[in-house]
């Protein structure tokens, strides 16, 4: 069984731009059609680190914000907060670079909500029961939503290969706490230096682990990794340790990606624009060359086909020599070559193995 993956290219002409070219690949596609009549709809997207220019222009995402509310649905733009100390970490932040960076009602035509709320506590735990985690830790108003339409930018990611659906969905919509799990295979620790005995982890601590007199203490028999003081502690005190094998952390975010499709069957969708391929992340605050021309916009109702088929489209196109790649332009797989280190197809073949979908696929063009 292959799935249909949709693809516009990026030609027009006269009377027919790029925005009515979309809504006619959307249409095609079908991942509308499970909309109905009030639904609340989440439409992920990522809205761009402040400085980084790579992310969908939201003139796109007003069209698709008219498709939903043209089903009947009601729509917002969705996002949780980053775990890195940067533009995006606090809702305040984000819908500030948010709308910095266009996502405005006045120009989006849908409110946006910050999934994990304020500070990134406000989660969902979904069970999932997969090889890494029982259950994941997932923003909120992704959670309540009825159904959800993912809308991923295409690029590279020196963790993953390249960041596509998968990556949008499962590492984007975990809360804080739940980032820091997918990141770190290792357990937080204090630094001294920096704690002050305010004693909020230990407030926070779901597992009884801190206790604070002088400086605060973690017992490492009793921490089960769940990541909350990291980003409760105002000091900066209790460190994030970054560091996952990149075929472990590819293999998390897939179970996050099926907490976050869970118990919504049938109301999910998927676009994927393979434009502005730059070799890095959008949390960046820049966006480097592309490594590629831009090559389209791909639409499908499975997570897995729509992801194999960008990479797909990516490796089979011309490199940039003047990107990131040079010399290595001509090379066939251009994430292998920008992260030698990484092999991106543990995503997909984990995702296909835990039941998200099929890397078999049929390319389907719509003009
Ligand atoms: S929250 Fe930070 S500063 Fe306060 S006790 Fe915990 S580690 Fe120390
Ligand atoms: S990671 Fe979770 S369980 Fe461990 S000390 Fe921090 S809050 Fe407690």
């Amino acid at each position: 069984m292959s799935s249909e993956v949709y693809f516009m290219n990026l030609r027009t002409k006269q009377g027919h731009n790029l925005l009515d070219k979309l809504e006619r690949l959307i249409g095609k596609a079908g991942i509308l059609d499970g909309i109905e009549e009030k639904d609340l709809v989440a439409l992920k997207m990522h809205f761009g680190e402040r400085g980084n220019l790579a992310y969908v222009q939201p003139q796109f995402i007003r069209r698709v914000v008219e498709g939903v509310k043209g089903k009947g649905g009601r729509p917002f733009l969705t996002d949780a907060n980053t775990l890195y100390v940067g533009s995006r970490a606090n809702a305040v932040d984000h819908l500030e670079t948010a709308i910095e960076n266009g996502f405005a009602y006045a120009v989006v035509g849908a409110p946006l909500v910050i999934a994990d709320g304020l500070n990134g506590k406000d989660y969902v735990a979904v069970p999932v029961n997969l090889k890494h985690f029982k259950e994941v830790k997932i923003g909120s108003a992704a959670v309540h939503a009825d159904a959800l339409i993912a809308v991923t930018h295409f690029k590279g990611h020196e963790a993953t290969g390249f960041g596509g659906t998968l990556k949008n969905l499962g590492m984007g919509l975990g809360n804080r706490s739940g980032k820091q799990q997918m990141h770190s295979d290792v357990l937080p620790e204090i630094t001294e230096d920096s704690c002050r005995a305010c004693g909020k982890c230990a407030k926070w601590c779901p597992a009884g682990a801190i206790t604070v007199s002088e400086k605060a203490k973690i017992d490492s028999g009793l921490c089960i990794g769940c990541g909350e003081c990291t980003v409760t502690c105002p000091y900066k005190a209790i460190a994030i340790n970054w560091k996952s094998q990149p075929d472990v952390f590819q293999e998390k975010i897939v179970e996050y990606t099926a907490g976050v499709l869970k118990g919504k069957e049938g109301k999910t969708g998927f676009i994927t624009f393979v434009t502005n391929v730059s070799p890095l992340c959008d949390c960046c605050s820049w966006n480097d060359e592309p490594i590629i021309s831009d090559i389209g916009i791909l639409a499908s109702k499975d997570p897995i086909a729509i992801d194999q088929a960008a990479v797909d489209l990516v490796n089979k196109a011309h490199g940039n020599p003047h990107s990131e790649l040079g010399e290595r332009h001509g090379e066939n797989d251009k994430f292998r070559t920008l992260f030698p280190q990484v092999d991106w197809g543990i995503q997909l073949a984990y995702g296909e193995e835990v039941g998200l979908g099929t890397r078999k696929y049929k390319l389907i063009e719509v003009n």
